[in-house]
């Protein structure tokens, strides 16, 4: 059991270093969205079993982004034990296609996590967490 513990937390370092790597690639919000002058994006999880009343919900998160920000749009999931990210990439790119001169655009949606938290790993079970979020948008006048 020591085994797999230590391998599951080296395999949680390589993920950690991934994303780093990966975040550290985006190019700034100036040059993958030149139109927009800042993007507004706010998390909200709930548990969408209900099955845990122990647990509280995770808080809600917003991110700012501005034209000198890293174009990274790929969040984990709240829950320390789990492995998955919420990636709101496809997202982005469809409201700031849309977004042109003055003005701001609003997309609202929810993702389910389709991670795998440590203490379930062994049953198989997916994560029980439901993201909504909601993508502000606004372009450059
Ligand atoms: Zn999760």
């Amino acid at each position: 059991m020591k085994i797999a513990v230590r391998k599951n937390a080296s395999l949680d370092e390589q993920r950690r270093y991934r994303r780093q790597y990966d975040r550290d690639r985006s190019p700034p919000l100036r040059s993958a969205f030149p139109q927009l002058t800042q993007l507004n994006i706010e998390l909200s999880f709930s548990d969408c079993t209900g099955a845990a009343p122990k647990e509280v919900s995770p808080s809600s998160q917003a991110h700012a982004f501005y034209p000198a920000a890293q174009a990274f749009f790929r969040f984990r999931c709240p829950c320390a034990d789990c492995d998955g990210e919420f990636d709101l990439t496809g997202s982005v790119a469809q409201i700031a296609a849309t977004t042109t001169g003055r003005g701001s655009r609003t997309l609202s949606a929810k993702l389910q996590c389709v991670g795998t938290r440590a203490r379930d790993r062994a049953s198989g079970a997916g994560c029980p967490i439901e993201l909504s979020f909601r993508i502000v948008a606004t372009g450059s006048p």
